[in-house]
């Protein structure tokens, strides 16, 4: 096996929201860092945002080429013919399901940044509605963290990050650090202003990470659409050319790309991790790197199946699980539940097929089951919607020819929004490795056991029913509401929970600085960490968190702690 000479103050696994920042923050303290990461080296080349689909082979219209090699990965839109190879290969790279319970593993990035590629940069903080939920209705358990513990976390990272949003004042959402908002469609206004002035609820400009302000030599957004085919302006947040750049910069990083990590090594008389070893995916030949403390940041999934696969005599269920807990609690967001779209005629708009393209939307904030106000007798916790209006072609005219014609050029303005809602924690929900089956690097894969449950129904209804509600206050015309009650989970690519943070070790694998319980130079720092999933998207608080734990980190070094 192939040994690097080299010992390293700290091995970060993984280079996307969390790994990019825990490299930065790391590296930029004085600490030398590798940076062990699964994808290949992602390069301005492969940035294709302004790119037209005549230009590809197949016009961006074969999924079926897309399909062959990436079934699950290709189940969202941000993987086509432009992205497709950034994703893991899903015959190379499988998993498996209990029978009866799909789970749909999306966003596997292979490449420098993973999924900040591609994601879809809504900016969210959480608040003690979130933190401190479990006190509040009964369910569950609090963080071990509050609000007052993160807030300068989050401050620190929306303004390195940037992000384009509307203070609105409202708990639930708490303010952040903002550069200007996108704005505002004519429907996008009026829906706001009816739905404030009928119901008292929030619709705010999508707290979005791109840029509307120069930062730190990115450019303002140009409203060209596609973030998800890379960015040459830089204008939206992609760690590949923000953190992970910095940390390279620094002169402290070292990055190891096409790096499977398979597992943490450790020193088991001194209870220590003391490296990682990993798959090299060109060579397919095993590789040990060794450091003094080690962060996993793979994507809380996959750091939690590289904990699994690195079960030894000393912890035969994974490493850092004396609690047993290490796996359990998978939460995904209940995605696109219910929703409702409408028309507003009479509104004026400009066709345009060449945009501008904004790419943000609206949100609009969570009413259920607020701190203080009625409590909803079907549900507890709450959903937020996601959405957007427009004014398009009216493709459905009538008729053929000339009058088709006509028709098409009358515009149709409307609004849509669609429910991101709260997953309970629940032990029942969880990974384990599959005994049987290894992926192409001979690495054990990870068997997925987890379905919603009433609550995530019971919300997923009223997510129509208050979506439709929203669309009358707003005077909205031909309302269409809609519900999906047997969503599959995985289609948010907000799994969180699988190694959750707690002060006790009895019933937690990680503290609240994401610093194992068990193995004291060993940090999780994605969202395994993660208590509940809330309804806000997460990655704002996965990096808010990373910042903390990192500092932390810093400083137990220095004294000699770890
Ligand atoms: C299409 C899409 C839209 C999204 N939209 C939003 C949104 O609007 N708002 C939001 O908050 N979140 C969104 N998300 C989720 C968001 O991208 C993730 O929450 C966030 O990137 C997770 O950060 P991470 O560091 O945990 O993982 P990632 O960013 O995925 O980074 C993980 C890195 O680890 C590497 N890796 C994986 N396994 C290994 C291994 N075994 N060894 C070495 N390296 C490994 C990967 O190559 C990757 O570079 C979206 C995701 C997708 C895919
Ligand atoms: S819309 Fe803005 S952020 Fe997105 S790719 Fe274009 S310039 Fe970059």
């Amino acid at each position: 096996m192939a040994s690097q000479r080299e010992i390293y103050d700290v091995i970060v696994v993984g280079s996307g929201a969390s790994g990019g920042w825990a490299a930065k923050r790391l590296s930029e303290a004085g600490l030398k860092v590798a940076l062990v990461d699964a994808g290949r080296q992602q390069s301005e080349a492969n940035f294709t945002e302004h790119k037209p689909a005549f230009e590809l082979k197949y016009r961006d219209m074969a999924r079926e080429i897309v399909r062959k090699t990436r079934p699950v990965q290709s189940q969202v839109g941000a993987c086509n013919e432009y992205t497709y190879t950034w994703f893991c290969n899903d015959l190379d790279e499988p998993y498996t399901t209990a029978e009866g319970m799909p789970f749909s593993w999306q966003g596997r990035l292979r490449i420098t940044g993973g999924r900040t590629n591609v994601w879809g940069r809504v900016a969210l903080r959480l608040s003690d509605l979130d933190f401190k939920a479990a006190s509040l209705d009964g369910y569950g358990h609090d963080w071990p963290v509050s609000y007052k513990d993160v807030a300068p976390y989050y401050d620190l990272v929306e303004e390195y990050v940037g992000i384009a949003g509307r203070a609105e004042g409202i708990p639930q959402i708490p303010d952040g650090k903002y550069q200007p908002d996108m704005g505002l469609t004519c429907g996008e206004a009026q829906f706001r202003n009816g739905v404030k002035a009928k119901l008292g609820w929030t619709v705010t400009p999508t707290r979005t990470a791109n840029l509307t302000r120069p930062l730190n030599g990115r450019a303002p957004c140009h409203y060209c659409g596609p973030c998800e085919r890379g960015c040459v302006t830089h204008s939206y947040f992609n760690s590949y050319f923000t953190t992970v750049a910095d940390a390279l910069k620094s002169g402290h990083c070292t990055l190891i790309p096409n790096a499977m990590a398979y597992q943490v090594l450790m020193d088991t008389d001194r209870n220590r991790a003391r490296g990682v070893l990993y798959i090299d995916r060109i060579t397919r030949q095993p590789v040990e790197v060794r450091s003094r403390a080690v962060v996993l940041s793979a994507q809380s999934l996959e750091s939690v199946r590289i904990l699994l696969n690195s079960a030894n005599r000393q912890y035969p269920n994974g490493l850092a699980n004396s609690s047993g807990v290490l796996g359990h609690y998978l939460m995904d967001h209940v995605w696109v539940g219910g929703g409702a779209s409408g028309e507003f005629p009479g509104l004026p708009g400009i066709l345009n097929i060449n945009g501008p393209n904004r790419p943000c939307g609206i949100y609009v904030a969570r009413f259920r089951n607020l701190a203080s106000g009625p409590r909803s007798k079907n549900f507890v916790r709450g959903y937020g919607y996601e959405g957007g209006g427009s004014t398009d072609f009216n493709w459905k005219a009538a008729g053929f020819g000339e009058k088709y014609k006509k028709g098409l050029l009358d515009p149709v303005t409307t609004v849509g929004i669609a429910g991101f809602g709260e997953c309970l924690a629940r032990w029942e929900n969880y990974v384990t490795l599959d005994p049987g089956i290894k992926d192409t690097f001979g690495i054990p894969v990870l068997h997925f056991h987890m379905r919603y449950g009433d609550n995530e129904r019971a919300m997923i209804h009223d997510m129509m029913v208050s979506a439709a509600e929203m669309m009358e206050a707003a005077g909205a015309k031909n309302i269409r509401p809609f519900e999906v009650p047997d969503r599959i989970p995985g289609y948010a690519i907000h799994e969180v929970g699988v190694a959750r943070m707690g002060n006790d070790p009895r019933g937690s694998v990680l503290n609240r600085f994401q610093q194992s319980h068990d193995v004291k130079n060993l940090f999780v720092t994605d969202a395994a960490g993660f208590v509940s999933s809330a309804c806000q998207n997460p990655t704002l608080t996965i990096m808010a968190l990373c910042v903390r734990s990192c500092d932390y980190l810093v400083d137990e070094m220095r004294k000699g702690n770890i």
